[in-house]
């Protein structure tokens, strides 16, 4: 069963449309992450299921029950922001057993729940620690455990990671990770780290001006972006925009500076022009001469693995390429052979939600 479903779901402040006809499903024990540029709007939809704010208009639905008018302590959801209010003056198992506490529970039953909830998240023998002790990943991670411990169905998380230094973000990029599959509990992730949603989710959302570009699994929004917002937005991309030379056995024929692409014809025929997406890494920096067209590096990113170029072609384009480090880098102004295979783009389909605003 769905754990949630948005439908329909509009957030006005003022006379600002900050959420606009939002339509998701998340299912039961999916990592699911809205990502999106700040200001989009993906706080406000999880606030929407939280019970932190009411859509003006459209329906939160979890489980099966309409939650419109449900306060925030009757719904099955808990949440993690970015900078968590611990208690300072209670110690880590206290932290954690407060909301069983304030249940009532037996202290036994909060002994194990807490006990087994501290292993899940790596912080067996921190009991007696006060949380001021804890370095900043393990107090989020007391955070999670005090949030996971009265075992919502659905945990929202907001930024949970961002104030964290980058190695220990990508730590609990995989913790959390780990706490999900091993809680099975529905997570609901809000973050603009496209590595992050990319790197941790089943699916996500893209979204972009309080609208959905695109839902799917990770891979699926990177080989096959609907929109050109989806395709800048997740990774780095050429945005090529063309006419259709000809068509035949089900592939349109293109090109672009010169070099051939093709793309599953469907219900397009020559003259169309269409909208590719060509990665920087299926472009390919060739041996001189081979087959392929002239490019001069303006701007070379050294990126550890890979190094990233701006190259410029003779008719004054430019080229997003990224190559594998195992060769020396090519230096600014100095020029290379480069290429792709023709089936190394695909069709952008749809128009970017923010291009009929
Ligand atoms: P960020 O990543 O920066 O947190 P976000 O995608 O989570 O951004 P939201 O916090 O949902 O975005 O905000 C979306 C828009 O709604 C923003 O323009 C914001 O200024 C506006 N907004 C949010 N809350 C309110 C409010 N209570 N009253 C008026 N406007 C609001």
């Amino acid at each position: 069963m769905a754990d949630i479903v948005l439908s329909a779901v509009d957030k006005i402040f003022g006379s600002d449309r900050v959420v606009s006809n939002v339509d998701l499903t998340v299912e039961n024990g999916e990592f699911f992450s809205l990502l999106g540029p700040s200001g989009c709007g993906k706080t406000t939809t999880l606030r929407m299921i939280a019970g932190l704010e009411t859509p003006t208009s459209g329906d939160v639905t979890i489980r099966g029950q309409r939650m419109n008018d449900v306060p925030i302590n009757k719904r099955p959801t808990n949440l993690v922001f970015q900078k968590m209010a611990l208690f300072p003056h209670l110690d880590v198992f206290e932290n954690v057993a407060f909301g069983l506490r304030l249940k009532r529970l037996p202290g036994a039953e909060i002994k194990r729940k807490v006990g087994d909830i501290l292993d899940v998240v790596s912080l067996t023998g921190f009991e007696k620690r006060a949380v001021s002790q804890l370095s900043g990943g393990q107090q989020q991670r007391v955070a999670i455990a005090r949030a996971l411990v009265n075992e919502p169905a659905v945990l929202l998380l907001d930024e949970p990671l961002g104030a964290l230094d980058l190695k220990l973000q990508l730590h609990l990029q995989r913790e959390l990770r780990r706490i999900q599959k091993a809680t099975g509990t529905t997570f609901i992730y809000v973050t603009h780290n496209q590595a992050e949603a990319l790197s941790m989710s089943d699916r996500l959302a893209v979204m972009n001006g309080g609208k959905i570009e695109q839902i799917g699994t990770p891979a699926e929004m990177y080989l096959r972006p609907a929109t050109s917002f989806v395709a800048s937005f997740i990774g780095r991309t050429n945005l090529i925009e063309a006419r259709i030379d000809n068509v035949t056995s089900g592939a349109a024929h293109l090109s672009h500076e010169g070099l051939p692409l093709s793309v599953p014809a469907e219900e397009l025929g020559a003259g169309e022009t269409v909208m590719l997406s060509l990665r920087p890494e299926r472009i390919e920096i060739r041996a001189p001469g081979a087959e392929g067209i002239d490019a001069t590096v303006t701007e070379a990113e050294f990126m550890g693995s890979t190094v990233l170029y701006r190259m410029k072609t003779a008719s004054d384009r430019t080229l997003i390429v990224q190559t594998l480090a195992d060769r020396a880098p090519l230096r600014d102004g100095e020029s290379a052979r480069i290429g792709w295979a023709p089936d190394a783009a695909v069709q952008i389909r749809q128009t970017s939600v923010a291009e009929d605003i």
